[in-house]
């Protein structure tokens, strides 16, 4: 794997003093892409998938 994707994956990852966290979630469809973070939604670039945010959640 060419390290330039290696850096990319990083830039969804958060490390501090309690170690790695993730800051965006995973699309259920297609293991392995990202979801983008939005105002009230979660979507998925590359298979078109949409995951709204309920208010009960942060
Ligand atoms: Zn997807």
């Amino acid at each position: 794997m060419p390290k330039e994707r290696n850096q990319e994956v990083w830039k969804y990852y958060k490390v501090d003093k309690s170690g790695i966290k993730r800051l965006r979630k995973e699309c259920p469809r297609c293991k392995g892409s990202f979801l983008a973070e939005h105002k009230d939604r979660r979507h998925c670039g590359n298979c078109g998938y949409t995951e709204f945010k309920t208010k009960d959640q942060k």
